[in-house]
């Protein structure tokens, strides 16, 4: 890290000199009893008034969960549209690049193609560990942001902290750790590094561990400037009325949630243990995720069997260092047995 970080070197001009959307109730900062600023119908369903676009409830209930201040987080339509305000705060079209480090989650080049910014993609070393010199070396002065992803999709593994912490303390621009999977691993979130470093940027999910994929719900995790941005660039009611409340709901009961957290990670060691045993299996990848990536003599050939027997996995075997590779998520127990009882056959 450069002493005296300076956001403003990294945010493109024009959201700089943004003036966001503001709504009247959003201004209004008093007790009111009649609501007519919105043109919203005023027939009470429960779902006739807009979301609040700060989701407030669902950030107190969050902050003693992820113990970070309600202003040092986002909420976004599933974490996808988090990093799509990535790049749309820090990277100009046609201009800027990011890096990523192969193989990892495909959204940050989609969201990146998308956005018309080049990639830089930098290969992970053998056994899937950053190659920081090489992520470095790769930087030039249009370069903004660094994905890392970390436990890392589709290997699974978690990156050492000694390179994670190299990376944030040394990359000129923003460094995004993507936290999807983080309880599944053994370890605390880096938010606790937010204080440390304010080129920082940590995501998380709902859609894994917690089970709510459908809500399309994603949390970012920044210092207050680079959260600033983010509110005022995404859309003021990214997030439902339906999805705030299922939310509330599902944090309200911690208890299943740590149940069924403990119940997949068995599961993942019972699975991984069973993969072991077939002789077609090369290797089983360690993982600190919900699911295995295992190398295979015949990728193509088992996914297509398994196919055949209605069982869907994620062929993995086209992407660098996964030659034949598949990727399993871990199921229920009996999901779990079924696979295994159809390997048997195969
Ligand atoms: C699944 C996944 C996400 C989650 O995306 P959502 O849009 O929140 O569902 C984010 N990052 C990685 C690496 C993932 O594998």
């Amino acid at each position: 890290m450069q002493p005296a970080f300076d956001i403003s070197r990294l945010v493109r001009p024009n959201i700089a000199g943004l003036k966001p959307y503001s709504s009247a109730r959003s201004e209004f900062t008093g007790q009111a009893e009649i609501f007519l600023d919105a043109n919203e119908n005023p027939f009470e369903t429960g779902l006739n008034r807009y979301p609040d676009p700060l989701a407030k409830q669902v950030k107190k209930i969050l902050n003693p969960i992820k113990r970070v201040a309600a202003e040092r987080m986002v909420l976004g339509n599933g974490s996808d549209e988090i990093i799509d305000l990535i790049f749309r705060i820090f990277c100009e079209p046609g201009q800027d690049n990011v890096i990523t480090m192969l193989p990892t989650y495909g959204m940050y080049r989609v969201s990146a193609d998308i956005n018309n910014v080049a990639v830089k993609e930098v290969p992970l070393l053998q056994g899937f560990i950053p190659n920081v010199d090489a992520v470095l070396r790769a930087v030039d002065e249009r370069t903004k942001v660094l994905w890392v992803c970390t436990p890392n999709n589709p290997s699974g593994n978690d990156f050492p902290e000694y390179e994670v912490r190299r990376l944030v303390e040394e990359f000129p621009g923003i460094v995004v750790i993507d936290e999807a999977y983080i309880d599944f691993a053994d370890r605390p979130s880096y938010s606790t590094w937010l204080d440390e470093f304010p080129n920082l940027i940590i995501m998380q999910t709902f859609s894994k561990a917690w089970g709510m994929a459908g809500i399309r719900l994603g949390i970012g995790m920044a210092s207050e400037q680079i959260v600033d941005l983010m509110n005022a660039v995404k859309p003021p009611y990214n997030v439902n009325v339906l999805s705030q409340q299922k939310a509330l709901e599902a944090l309200k009961d911690e208890a299943t949630f740590k149940q069924k957290l403990t119940e997949i990670k068995r599961q993942r060691l019972w699975l991984e243990d069973q993969l072991r045993r077939f002789d077609w299996v090369a290797k089983v990848h360690p993982s600190d995720a919900n699911f295995l990536l295992i190398q295979v003599t015949d990728a193509p050939d088992l996914y297509q069997f398994l196919t055949g027997k209605g069982i869907i996995v994620r062929d993995r075997s086209r992407q660098y260092l996964c030659e034949g590779c598949l990727r399993f998520t871990v199921g229920t127990e009996q999901e779990n047995q079924q696979l295994v009882q159809v390997l048997k056959t195969y």
